[in-house]
């Protein structure tokens, strides 16, 4: 409907006044019913009703309740009015409920203009004369004869005539259902008031096409509220449970998430292009960091499906072309349910064509081709979010992180000891309520997400066996019993090896050191936490890092004058992430020698590190001066300052857990090392 002049029109019948239709008399006693006199309702049994005129006249009821002195100014007249929906599906509805309404009272009112005092402009931006140029001339013309103008948009500026957003005396917004709101139409329908109420954010997911879907005669409010639920609920039900306000030590994620929820629901109710919307987001992190989790709660919060695929569930359909179809139907089904959140796990698996090759290769190049392409198809369809998951940022094609494919990468950290509070609270539900969790926190530092919940699960079973409810202490002992048995002379060590990393990070970085734990979590023999800023991509940077990644070993030869195995093994181990880094500076970061300078060969995963430095000696040779270089400075910088290091290996062992300022305090006596000291390979840090 473009602009109209409010007069009766379809659906309400023709004459208004004086013998009304059928329709238009039962709806005044309905209107009569919400305005509080529920009486009249039961003349309205078992007739038929017109449920998208029921539910609009409800929400223009409800907006004159709630907007004191409204009424009243479009009784003066000669006023403008700008009214925004939440959504395209309300326009015509509110413009109807508007009409009926004020028609409504002018049966028993006086004072209202007369039928061509009003102009109405009802715009869902469905027609090609929604544009913000139509109309203006009509606006001017009505301004000057003193004619009351009334906008309904769900994007005024988009759709409305610009002269009226210019001029409109009041500018009102209607939000989305609201548990009154709903109570109230749930009177008006049945003529009866529900015993339920919807509790807010249930009431925020219903559509008006629900309000008016639930709509049956001849059922009770009661009946028609569990119908308006079973909707939102099976819109719901592929994502139940967790929402994004239960993720915790992950704010940026949610701070993206709870944004995109507001850009998904403009984009729904036709207030925002698809063009302006995120198409999706990289989750970097650990295993166990809740990055599955997080996509959950996005799909719930954003009220919309989840779909989920990975290269291992596409692949256990057999051969490559089954293997590209069964990834097309994830990709079209997500297409298909849009809006939806598409989220793909170890996204790194489907490769980085760049690095394939031997005989797989061919095969390994299609699969990545394939996915591409079905990437891009997303950004040509509207509506599919895209969530990848993955803790080897590294490995990804290039092509999937580039502008418009996934190219916001959001990493999660391990959770602090605020977040690991809130998860503990999260999974332990309605247990411990009262209980101060500070301590269990305290243990649980260096521990996943995954991790924490694990505990939970286990100190409730304890409690459960011993029938009676869970204390602290079950969760204490759980904590406990999932750790590995050290020795004394394991513990020790393990104190050395923690304080020389922090000794190191905090003498050239005062202040940056945020924990030291000295609890084996699954992962980790003990803990330290530092956050320095941005000095990765200088070369003096690197070393830094590299001091840094060493000086644990360092610490345990200083002190114990033999560095144990505890830093080598894994491609998680200080060894394996120092020799990674060392790589990575040479071969991508251009700070190799002489003429292989520039040469960038990429970046490369731990478990391809000792296949590439096989291959090319004149690398691993630069690899190994540098790595030994850097061990040299660690152990030179921990000799300096052996008693710092004594006093801190002894704090970490007696108190097991230190915050940064205890570590402050303790370091304070040593004082930063001049590097120009150091016995420092001049060419390699020649920046
Ligand atoms: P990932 O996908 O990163 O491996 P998951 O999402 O599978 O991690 O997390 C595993 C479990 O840990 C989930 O069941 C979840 O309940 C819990 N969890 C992890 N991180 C959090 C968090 N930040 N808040 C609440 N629960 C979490
Ligand atoms: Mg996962
Ligand atoms: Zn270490």
């Amino acid at each position: 409907m473009a602009n109209s002049k409010v007069r009766p029109k379809r659906r309400v019948g023709s004459r208004v006044l004086p013998g009304l239709t059928d329709s238009t008399q039962r709806l005044a006693k309905v209107l009569d019913s919400i305005a509080g006199d529920p009486s009249t309702v039961d003349e309205l049994e078992q007739a038929p009703m017109d449920g998208d005129l029921l539910v609009g006249c409800a929400l223009v009821r409800r907006l004159l309740a709630e907007q004191p002195g409204l009424e009243a100014a479009l009784r003066e007249g000669a006023v403008s009015v700008v009214i925004e929906l939440p959504s395209a599906a309300h326009v015509q509805l509110v413009a109807d409920g508007l009409q009926q309404v004020i028609q409504g009272d002018r049966l028993e009112q006086s004072g209202w203009p007369d039928d061509n005092g009003w102009l109405l402009f009802a715009r869902d931006g469905s027609q090609r004369t929604h544009r913000p140029e139509e109309g203006n001339l009509t606006v001017r013309q009505s301004l000057s004869r003193g004619r009351t103008i009334i906008g309904v948009s769900q994007a005024p500026d988009r759709y409305l005539p610009s002269d009226l957003m210019r001029i409109a005396d009041r500018r009102l917004v209607v939000g989305e259902p609201s548990s009154d709101l709903v109570r109230d139409i749930a009177m008006a329908v049945t003529g009866n008031s529900p015993k339920t109420t919807v509790d807010a954010e249930v009431a925020r997911a219903i559509t008006v096409t629900d309000l008016v879907l639930a709509i049956r005669p001849g059922t009770d409010a009661d009946a028609y509220v569990e119908r308006l639920l079973g909707l939102v609920g099976a819109r719901r039900s592929s994502a139940p449970g967790i929402t994004l306000q239960d993720l915790h030590g992950m704010d940026e994620v949610v701070e993206w998430g709870t944004a995109l929820a507001r850009d998904l629901a403009d984009y729904r109710a036709g207030r925002l292009p698809w063009a302006d919307v995120d198409r999706g987001v990289l989750l970097v992190g650990p295993p166990g960091t809740g990055k599955t989790t997080a996509a959950r709660a996005l799909a719930a919060t954003c009220g919309v499906p989840l779909i989920t695929g990975s290269l291992a569930q596409w692949q256990a359909k057999g051969h490559l072309g089954d293997l590209l179809k069964a990834m097309q139907a994830t990709f079209e089904e997500a297409r298909a349910k849009a809006p939806s959140v598409l989220f793909i796990d170890e996204i790194e698996a489907v490769g980085d064509r760049a690095r394939f090759s031997g005989h797989n290769a061919g095969y390994e190049i299609q699969v990545a081709n394939g996915f591409l392409e079905q990437l891009d198809g997303i950004g040509g369809r509207e509506g599919v979010v895209v969530v990848g998951a993955t803790n080897f940022p590294e490995r990804l094609d290039p092509a999937i992180r580039r502008p418009g494919r996934l190219d916001r990468m959001v990493e999660i950290d391990l959770p602090d000891e605020k977040a690991i509070v809130g998860i503990l609270r999260h999974h332990l539900r309605d247990d411990l309520k009262q209980a101060d969790l500070g301590a269990v926190a305290t243990r649980l530092f260096g521990s996943t997400g995954a991790e924490v919940e694990q505990h939970v699960r286990d100190a409730r079973r304890r409690a459960r066996h011993a029938r009676r409810a869970m204390a602290v202490g079950d969760l204490l002992v759980a904590i406990q019993s999932g750790r590995p048995m050290l020795t004394p002379d394991e513990r020790r060590r393990g104190a050395y090896h923690e304080a020389g990393h922090a000794l190191i990070v905090t003498l050239e970085c005062p202040g940056s050191v945020q924990r030291i734990s000295l609890l084996a979590t699954a992962g980790s023999g003990g803990h330290v936490s530092a956050s320095w800023g941005d000095v990765m991509l200088t070369p003096s940077g690197i070393f830094s890092r590299l001091r840094f990644i060493l000086g644990g070993r360092a610490a345990e030869e200083v002190a114990l004058g033999v560095a144990s195995t505890g830093a080598g093994g894994s491609a998680e181990s200080d060894l394996a992430k120092a020799t990674s880094l060392a790589v990575s500076a040479l071969s991508a970061l251009g700070m190799r020698e002489g003429d292989q300078r520039l040469v960038w060969t990429g970046m490369h995963p731990p478990e391809r590190i000792p296949a590439l430095l096989a291959a090319n000696p004149a690398l691993a040779k630069e690899v190994s001066v540098m790595l030994e270089t850097a061990y040299a400075q660690s152990v030179e910088i921990l000799r300096r300052h052996r008693s710092a290091l004594d006093d801190l290996a002894h704090a970490i062992l007696t108190r097991e857990v230190l915050d940064g300022s205890a570590i402050d305090e303790i370091v304070q006596g040593a004082r930063a090392t001049s590097l120009d000291a150091l016995p420092v390979t001049r060419q390699l840090v020649r920046h």
